[in-house]
């Protein structure tokens, strides 16, 4: 009993052993393969075989390669863009500075059509202070031609180059056709004044009125054809003759009064110093005068009157013209 008991323990012995010589044994062959592995990783030691080969490791470098060229090509492109951007920063700026050149331009053409137009204005200013300046005479002689006064004052008028207006009497102007004809060869205008200057006949009716421009009309275009014969005066002024205007217009005429004389119709005889009085009296203050005077028989005074009378005005600036 004692014997099977001890071989037993002996068979015991022997299987421990054993078991503990195959377990080094096992774990030097496993411990062996685990460092002389290449690729230290535990899936690798656990996968046996798969080292890295040398194809893969070709591979591998090519693919760390091609990664390294994708990197420089992304650099590159990251470059390119950057050079793009750059560009397109360039242009932009370009753009912008060109844009602001034209601003500038713009600007600036802005500031000279602004000094054009203030230059144009201040131009303007002056040309309508100047038209506003405008000091103009019109003389005008009624009740003529006379045989003695109107040479007297064409020759003054020759004299001063100045043309005045001659508002006609057509029986006048058919006692002296020489003198009309002269008028009107020297430049100056002849107008209506009717034919008779006879205030109770002409101021009876409009028609009578109407008849009597009709009729010196005639006679002073058969003298020197066709005149200003749609230019007017009343014998006496417009004034308060609101039926005859009426009538006159209506009849394609246009009258033209006076705000301005010399008086010599005020007596039958007034001095010349009191004509050039009354003149200055009366146009004072006026830019544009409208000064009645006559050539009319007798009026020796307005004749002598007259060449002070256009000094005077001259001095005073004003220009002299005819009425159309
Ligand atoms: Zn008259």
């Amino acid at each position: 009993m004692k014997r099977t008991r001890n071989r037993k323990r002996k068979k015991s012995k022997f299987k421990g052993m054993m078991f503990f010589v195959i377990f080094i044994a096992v774990s030097a062959i496993l411990g062996y393969k685990f460092f002389n592995s290449s690729n230290h990783t535990l899936t690798t030691f656990l996968g046996g075989n798969k080292t890295v080969s040398p194809t893969n490791s070709v591979d591998a470098n090519k693919n760390t390669a091609s990664d390294v060229q994708a990197k420089i090509d992304e650099s590159k492109k990251e470059q390119n863009k950057t050079e793009e951007k750059k560009g397109k920063d360039t242009a932009e700026i370009d753009k912008v500075k060109e844009e602001n050149e034209k601003k500038e331009a713009a600007k600036k053409e802005q500031v000279e059509n602004n000094k054009n137009k203030e230059e144009k204005k201040k131009n303007e200013a002056v040309k309508n202070e100047n038209s506003e300046g405008d000091k103009i005479a019109y003389l005008t002689f009624d009740d003529g031609p006379s045989y003695k006064i109107t040479p007297q004052i064409l020759d003054i008028l020759k004299e001063k180059n100045i043309k005045a207006t001659f508002f006609v009497i057509g029986s006048m102007a058919g006692e002296n056709p020489g003198l009309l004809k002269r008028e009107k060869n020297e430049g100056h205008v002849i107008a209506n004044h009717t034919y008779s200057h006879d205030y109770k006949k002409i101021y009876s009716s409009t028609s009578n009125f109407i008849n009597d421009l009709k009729k010196g009309e005639n006679v002073v275009t058969s003298i020197i054809g066709e005149y200003n014969s749609k230019l007017i005066r009343f014998p006496g002024g417009s004034f308060g003759r609101t039926a005859y205007k009426n009538a006159v217009t209506n009849a394609g005429y246009h009258y033209v009064d006076w705000n301005a004389l010399n008086g010599d119709a005020e007596a039958p005889y007034v001095r010349k110093e009191k004509l050039i009085a009354r003149l200055k009296e009366t146009a004072a203050g006026q830019k544009t005068l409208y000064i009645l005077m006559h050539d009319a028989p007798g009026k020796q005074s307005t004749v002598e009157a007259l060449p002070e009378i256009i000094e005077y005005l001259k001095a005073q600036g004003y220009e002299f013209r005819t009425l159309q």
